[in-house]
């Protein structure tokens, strides 16, 4: 292969790599602010569970008080039936005791529901926890990773840097210039495959004879339509070891 043309497609690769590096490093921060937003969801969770239990508690606790209230009121009833002297004033407290006795039953039943939603709610608040607790750890070793590769990229971005400049420093001045010219309007995008007869930076049908030229790589040849530079690279041998041509 031509020397130029093979430090060409280097410094391509050499770019390709930096680029994909700096990439993913961008999508880096999105992600991490991902798991924060995971976890206070899993907080969100469990606070909202805790206040449903706290409110049925105090509900509880309501109803408690409503119903020595009304127990109060129906010990004095019971000490004021005693005293009543006619039938119609006896009457009358019956009816009063009576209503108590339901407004009890009634509180009883509802405290009753209250207890058993409370246990319900309990369970609830431990599960969440345990689920938060879970998520934490989960979110910590995932934030982990993202720290590591971010170093990971960051040291191989310097290697890159550094290899780029060692690189740049072998090649020949014009060279260079071709290469940062077609990269400022290609999008960084220089040295390409030509594939099946097309230049695979801007899918340009080539001329029969330039794909031929192509393929020795022998020759520096630029796209006529996008001014790439390109090369030419074997496809991967064909299962049935084929007849390309
Ligand atoms: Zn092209």
């Amino acid at each position: 292969m031509l020397a130029d043309l093979e430090q060409l497609i280097k410094l391509q690769q050499i770019e390709d790599e930096a680029a994909v590096a700096r990439a993913r490093i961008e999508e880096l921060p999105a992600m991490v602010e991902t798991l924060g937003a995971r976890l206070e969801a899993s907080e969100g969770e469990l606070a909202l569970t805790q206040q449903k239990l706290d409110d049925s508690r105090s509900a509880r606790r309501e109803l408690e008080k409503n119903l020595a209230a009304v127990q109060t009121r129906l010990d004095r009833f019971r000490e004021q039936l005693m005293l009543v002297k006619t039938n119609k004033e006896y009457q009358a407290m019956q009816g009063e005791m009576s209503a108590a006795e339901g407004e009890i039953r009634r509180l009883e039943d509802e405290i009753l529901e209250r207890m058993i939603e409370g246990d319900d709610l309990t369970a609830e608040v431990a599960t969440a926890s345990a689920a938060l607790a879970a998520e934490k750890k989960a979110v910590a070793e995932e934030r982990a990773a993202l720290e590591r590769e971010q170093d990971t990229l960051e040291r191989r971005l310097g290697q890159i840097v550094d290899e780029r400049a060692r690189h740049v420093g072998t090649l020949a001045q014009e060279m260079l210039s071709l290469f940062e010219t077609v990269a400022e309007r290609r999008n960084g995008s220089v040295a390409v495959r030509a594939r099946d007869g097309r230049c695979s930076g801007c899918q340009v049908r080539l001329r029969p004879q330039l794909f031929n030229d192509v393929r020795t790589n022998s020759h520096l040849i630029q796209c006529e339509s996008c001014q790439r530079v390109l090369y030419f690279e074997p496809e991967a041998a064909a299962p049935e070891g084929g007849t390309a041509a």
